[in-house]
């Protein structure tokens, strides 16, 4: 049976006995978004000459006949619900109820996993498992949630992903695995992030990466094809390295719609220019153009007011530089670019095919390999577009441009932003501590030179967003306990925690890969929205807090007894 439509309800009041006349003074005495039983007659309707005279989702083509009306519920008088009613996070129930776009992308949701179980398990032969919850704490890279037992000072730890399960189940003969899994992780929630969030996650035995890349791109294929009636996919996603990503974009999950490559030009440019734009002595320096207005003077009003907003204060105090910012005027001696000098204002033009009214950007770094996931430059590219697009100077770009990005550093040195796996090494996986080197060279590297070993390590990338991440693991346990212990330095405690994965890689696991797409994400970005929660039924805040449950809450008493627990006195 299908639900959810709306239909109109006729009482015909021809003489009193008629039951549509008490049925009708019934429906009188309701209160709207009551709930109800109706009795009565389905009848053909003459449907409207316009589809826009009534709200959509009404049955237009039946109608029923009222005998009776039982009010089931009443919707109360305090609550006030007009259309445009926003509810706070609180009142989630009202919002969902309301709002009919959220409750089309929980539908859209359902849908979206139903064919991926669909094209994994009935197309390719994927078992569907589901892994414990109740994991242990292992560093695998993010923060974990302790759930606390009643055996004094025991927990378990929620699992980041089933990462290690689903290894172990390519030790245990399970072929290819999948499973719609819920992951959590105690991080920074400022990026859209959820404590709990849901992955598509799967693994593949006897496979490279090439296998687990093609099995995603039929599922995301499939899934653009029938939900969203994309007619023009390529056949094969293009595939970018980490290294070209960062110097062409800036960034590791690049926006290819909007253009404005980055070239490196330090070797074309006069030495008093790279001294007057930052402190570094010998510096990589980048240029990209964005092509704002083809009127020079609206695009200097544009970066003007773009440069005294907070947007570009991360920009301004930059400890290598501020960005060099130019704009093309054909009228102004070298079209604006004095500074250049004539030589290599020339060759900047001809590099950037540069004309009236076109924002040039310099902006010095480091000259050394690239690290994490962007550069100052590559978010300067996304800030100016956005604000650009804002200010109807651009249009907003439109489409999906998938990508993978692959060869990415096997490590990278420690941040204060992850805590990786805690070794002692100054370094941490840029992925996972299983993530494979790509070559037989990149095993040899490990042993002198680990920060420049390249991973089997793929993401899949649309529109500047991380879509999700996989790698070819390493298969075999030696390899494995040395990238722990002596490339990561872990302790040998929490390397004791690997135990049971070191355990099933000795018993003759055989090699695979595999891939962990974020869903929340996946159906955000499918459908435009701005953030997860839009698609996620009871999303936390941004704080970690459910709003409507209020939750977390205080441990009483009597709960830290049970835990054996005491709190600290809080400094
Ligand atoms: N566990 C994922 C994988 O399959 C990655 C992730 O969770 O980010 O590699």
């Amino acid at each position: 049976m299908k639900l959810a439509s709306t239909i109109q309800l006729v009482s015909s009041l021809a003489s009193t006995s008629d039951p549509g006349v008490a049925a009708y003074d019934a429906l009188r005495r309701l209160t709207t978004h009551s709930p109800v039983a109706v009795t009565g007659t389905l009848q053909p309707r003459k449907a409207p000459k316009k589809p826009s005279e009534h709200a959509s989702g009404l049955i237009t083509s039946a109608e029923t006949r009222v005998e009776s009306i039982v009010p089931l519920n009443a919707f109360p008088e305090d609550i006030i619900m007009a259309p445009e009613t926003v509810f706070q996070a609180d009142q989630r129930h009202l919002q969902i109820r309301n709002e009919p776009s959220l409750r089309e992308a929980l539908r859209f949701r359902s849908k979206a996993a139903h064919i991926i179980r669909d094209e994994l398990c009935d197309k390719h032969d994927f078992i569907e498992i589901e892994t414990p919850l109740l994991f242990k704490s292992t560093p695998e890279g993010a923060r974990e949630f302790l759930v606390p037992t009643r055996v004094p000072g025991m927990a378990y730890a929620l699992p980041q992903s089933p990462q290690q399960y689903k290894q172990i189940m390519m030790a245990s003969g399970i072929p290819r695995y999948m499973q719609i899994a819920k992951c959590f992780r105690d991080e920074d929630l400022r990026a859209d992030r959820q404590p709990e969030f849901t992955q598509v996650d799967l693994e593949m035995a006897f496979a490279s990466g090439e296998d687990v890349m093609q099995i995603v791109e039929s599922v995301v294929k499939r899934l653009s094809v029938e939900m969203l009636h994309q007619k023009d996919m390529p056949k094969a996603f293009p595939r970018m390295s980490y290294n070209e990503a960062m110097s062409k974009y800036g960034s590791d999950k690049p926006d290819l719609r909007l253009g404005s490559e980055i070239h490196r030009v330090e070797y074309m440019l006069p030495v008093d220019l790279i001294g007057k734009i930052g402190p570094l002595a010998s510096p990589a320096v980048d240029v990209m153009k964005i092509p704002i207005s083809e009127d020079p003077s609206a695009t200097m009003v544009f970066v003007n007011t773009f440069m005294d907003s907070p947007e570009a204060q991360p920009f301004i105090n930059n400890p290598h530089g501020q960005p060099g910012i130019f704009v093309i005027d054909s009228r102004k001696p070298l079209q604006g670019m004095q500074v250049f000098g004539f030589e290599a204002a020339e060759q900047v033009e001809e590099l950037l095919s540069l004309e009236d009214g076109d924002l040039v950007v310099l902006q010095a770094r480091p000259n050394a390999p690239f690290a994490g996931g962007s550069t100052p430059i590559g978010n300067l590219r996304l800030a100016l577009h956005k604000a650009a697009v804002a200010q109807g100077l651009l249009s907003a770009p439109t489409g999906f441009a998938f990508t993978w990005i692959t060869e990415f550093p096997l490590f990278s040195p420690t941040t204060d932003a992850e805590p990786g796996q805690g070794g002692s090494a100054g370094l941490a996986s840029t992925h996972h501590p299983f993530t494979s080197p790509k070559t037989s060279a990149d095993v040899d590297l490990l042993l002198t030179d680990p920060l420049s070993v390249v991973a089997d390590h793929y993401d899949l990338v649309v529109n500047g967003v991380e879509l999700g991440g996989g790698s070819r693991r390493i298969h075999k346990a030696d390899m494995q306990k040395y990238v722990l212990q002596e490339i990561l330095k872990i302790s040998d405690e929490r390397l004791g925690d690997f135990a049971h994965l070191l355990e099933a890689l000795r018993a003759g696991c055989p090699p695979h890969a595999g891939l962990a797409l974020g869903f929340d994400r996946l159906v955000a970005v499918m459908l435009g929205k701005e953030s997860v929660r839009d698609v996620i039924a009871f999303p936390k805040t941004g704080r970690g807090e459910d709003a409507m449950v209020k939750s977390p809450t205080r441990m009483t008493e009597v709960q830290l007894e049970t835990y054996h627990l005491r709190l600290r006195d809080s400094k």
